[in-house]
Parts: C-alpha cells; sequence; structure tokens
C-alpha cells in the first residue's frame, strides 16, 4: 500500500465489504464475505513516440477531463484482452488517424501522478505508415514540437520521456 487511501469498498465478485487485512505479510484489500483478495494492479499504458524528419515529436492537445489543453504524447489504455503491440496501434490510430509501424520499446516508466490511478506506461518509437493526420477520442489538436520547447504537459512522466529522448538524440542513437 503506497499511501494508504483505500479507493475499492465493495467486493466485486459478491458485493461484500472489503477491507484491508495482513494477507502473505502484505495489507491486501479483502472480502468480509467470501475473503476475495482485490489486487490493486496497475493498469498498463501504452505511447508512440513518432517524430518528423527535423526531429520534432508529435503531441496532442487533450479535450477534456483534469489534462484539458495541456498536451502529451499519443497514449491509452490497453484493453483486458489485447495485445500490447495491436493496443498502441489502435489508440494511435483512434487519437491521429494514423497507422503506424512500431520499431522499438523505447522506455517503460511507472506513473504516480494520479493517486486514484498508478499505471505502467510503455513508450514506443513508431513510424508512421498511412493515414491523414487528424486529431480524434481524447485529443482536439495535434502537432510537431522541437524536443527542446515542448508546450505544457499532461503527464510529468512524458517530461522524463522527452528528456531521455533528447539524450539518445544527442548520442546518436536516434535518428
Ligand atoms: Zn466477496
Amino acid at each position: 500500500m503506497i499511501g494508504a487511501k483505500q479507493r475499492f469498498f465493495y467486493c466485486p465478485k459478491c458485493g461484500g465489504k472489503l477491507r484491508y487485512q495482513l494477507q502473505a505479510e502484505q495489507q491486501r484489500l479483502t472480502c468480509q464475505a467470501c475473503s476475495y483478495i482485490h489486487y490493486e494492479n496497475p493498469i498498463v499504458g501504452v505511447a508512440a513516440i513518432v517524430m518528423n524528419e527535423a526531429g520534432h515529436l508529435l503531441l496532442g492537445r487533450r479535450k477534456g477531463g483534469a489534462y484539458k489543453d495541456l498536451w502529451c504524447i499519443p497514449c491509452g489504455y490497453l484493453e483486458y484482452y489485447e495485445d500490447v503491440y495491436v493496443g498502441i496501434k489502435r489508440e494511435f490510430k483512434e487519437e491521429t488517424n494514423l497507422d503506424i509501424e512500431i520499431k522499438r520499446v523505447f522506455t517503460v516508466q511507472s506513473n504516480f501522478h494520479d493517486p486514484s490511478c498508478h499505471t505502467v506506461g510503455i513508450w514506443f518509437l513508431a513510424e508512421v505508415c498511412g493515414g491523414r493526420m487528424q486529431a480524434g477520442d481524447d485529443l482536439e489538436e495535434l502537432d510537431f514540437f522541437p524536443l527542446q520547447s515542448v508546450p505544457r504537459l499532461a503527464f510529468p512522466t512524458d517530461q522524463t520521456v522527452i528528456d531521455l529522448l533528447a539524450q539518445e538524440v544527442n548520442n546518436g542513437t536516434i535518428e
């Protein structure tokens, strides 16, 4: 338990009350009626890094919610039954209308900025292979930015990723 604020109160199996109980040396949300343990695991997020010929990074401006008008590397959540490589292509298509080919995993990071929903993000390096760019789904606008001067970002981890990216570009490990 990090920060130990209870986020779930009823058992998803039987509706009984969930309470933290010690299970194998960890405090776990345990159903008081059926003993079901509600494990709290991070959700998997996927994001794709696309750069243009000038080495500028594609970012999207978010449409609504807490992150309205802040920018992010196009991203989304994996569906439960979805393969991770299928998921990133689907999310990227929904948000940018672009088809991508995945080159490789760039980095994997834990995101703790939202205490109500911890995620593990996978950032892929990708190349556009089709489609006409148009913002959709969670995004209102798309644009390319130099790595050294990006607009205000929605998620702090995107800044970490952009810093890593700038380092690799400097080192020549990414063209
Ligand atoms: Zn239960």
